[in-house]
Formats: structure tokens, sequence, C-alpha cells
């Protein structure tokens, strides 16, 4: 991870100057880069100008169990930067391994799209964890849903932290598969919570106190048309036809809006619970 730390932007690293000094000593000893032989290449100078490569933060479930898991993110045709694992490292933690390096593209997004930015592999950071996912309903019904484990939760809030941190990611920036391909993807699924990360600092979240008061204007004043319902998502970030309407590719996008913002129900139905937190969400941040 020490690269990393070098590589951050001007400011980020203010105060760690014995850190850094400390790194650039191992570099020299350890692993200074090779140049090829002919080549006079000068790295005493870093630009003032620069940044992170990953804009994006995207969380997953695996879909499967530890073992299973770890197999197909390490020998398979998909990979994650990190895999959140299961595996108990003692003093309630779970072991987290890191499969790709950071400044390498891993194939987790798939074909995806967030404000309009497309191919996210290539610009992202991704994070699975453990999780089987629904479960077989008992009764034909709806689907159970496998629970993150507490020591998964604070590990994947201790990893997007310092991700978020290291590359300066936007808050709206951190989100599930299912948000950047609704028509694919349902993880991280409902019970990711989401809620918890942003009482964190992590991702975006809404004024709930203004939700509940355009809910209210909502049921008194009537639901907004779907072409409305297509622009908020529009603005908000996600890919949706703008068909004006409930086509079922905008039902898939409202029910990934619904499992990130209100999990208690993401029918894709746009009630006034849905308009209203729609309506108050933050857009892209500057
Ligand atoms: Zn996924």
């Amino acid at each position: 991870m020490g690269k990393d730390v070098l590589k951050a932007p001007p400011g980020v690293g203010s105060g760690r100057r014995g850190a850094l000094a400390l790194l650039g000593t191992l570099a020299l000893a350890g692993c200074a880069r090779r140049w090829p032989a002919g080549l006079d290449v000068d790295t005493s100078i870093s630009a003032a100008s620069q940044d992170s490569r990953v804009r994006f933060i995207v969380l997953h479930y695996t879909d499967g169990d530890d073992r299973a898991s770890l197999r197909t993110l390490s020998a398979g045709d998909v990979s994650a930067h990190y895999l959140v694992s299961d595996e108990r490292t003692g003093a309630g933690r779970v072991r987290v391994y890191n499969l790709v390096p950071e400044d390498r593209n891993a194939w987790h997004a798939g074909e995806s799209s967030w404000f309009g930015r497309t191919a996210l592999n290539n610009a992202s950071i991704g994070i699975e964890i453990t999780n089987e996912g629904p479960l077989p309903g008992g009764n034909g019904q709806a689907p159970d849903w496998q629970a993150y484990s507490e020591a998964q939760i604070r590990a994947v809030i201790l990893l997007v932290r310092d991700i978020a941190r290291r590359h300066g990611i936007r808050p709206e920036n951190i989100v599930g598969h299912s948000d950047i391909a609704p028509q694919r993807k349902i993880d991280p699924g409902p019970l990711f919570p989401w809620r918890r990360l942003a009482q964190d600092g992590l991702g975006r979240w809404y004024d709930e106190t203004a939700a509940q008061a355009a809910g209210a204007r909502f049921v008194a004043t009537g639901l907004p048309d779907a072409a409305w319902i297509q622009e908020q998502l529009t603005r908000v970030g996600y890919a949706v036809p703008r068909s004006g309407v409930y086509d079922p590719a905008t039902v898939r996008v409202i029910a990934a809006f619904q499992m990130h913002y209100r999990p208690a129900r993401y029918d894709g139905v746009a009630d006034a619970e849905t308009a209203a937190i729609l309506s108050v969400l933050p857009g892209e941040s500057e």
C-alpha cells in the first residue's frame, strides 16, 4: 500500500513527511524502478496537478461461500481488487484478500454506467463481499437474503474509508453493482447497510426530514409522472430510459434505487416515499 500513499494528491499526504521519507528510503533500497539502459529518466520532480485514475468504489456480493468466491475471483474470468471474506481471523475480524493491485483493472463491473460514464472497470475499485445473496424463499414469495456479518461490515467500512481517502472519491461515487448495472445486477442487495455507511461519513445519503416533508406533499398533491421519475434518476446518476412510461427497464432502475435508498420495499413501484427521496437526494457534487 505504500505505493498508493506516494501517489496521493497534494495535501492528502501533509503531515506524513516522516512516513513518506521512510517509504522513499525503502523504495530506493528495495524496489526502485529500473528504466531501460540508454534512457536517462529524472523522477526527482513531481507535478502539482495530478490525481488518481480511480473515481468509483463498487460494492458487490459474491453469490457464494468463501471457498467458491476465492476460486472464482482468483482463477476465473472475473475478479475484484478486494474480497472481504467471512473467514475469521480472531478478535471479531475477517480476512480481506487484496487480489488485484489498485493501480490495475479488476474485472468486476462489466457493462455499466454512472453519471453517463461507462465501462467503470477502468476507473473503479471493486470490493466483493462473501455472501450468498438471495436464498430460496420458503413460501414461494420474495427471497430471504443472507445477512452480512458485523465483522464483514466493519471491514468494509475500514476499507472503503481508506480507499475513498487515498483516491479522493466523491460520496455519490461509492455505489453498488446494481446502481451501475441495474438491468443485470442486484448485488450487494437490500441488506447492504448503505445508511450505516453514510452515518459513518461514507457514500451519499439524503436529508430524511426533508424527504418526509416531500413525501407528505406528494401524498397530498399526487405522484409525479414517469418522465419526472426518469429525469430525477438520471440526475442522481442512474442510466434509465427516457420513455415517459414505466417500462420494464425503468422499473428495474427504480428497484435498484430503492435497494440502495429505501430497502424496506424494492418492488420498482414509484410510490410517494420513493419520489420524495429522489426529490431531495443530491446529484453530482463538484
Ligand atoms: Zn457484482
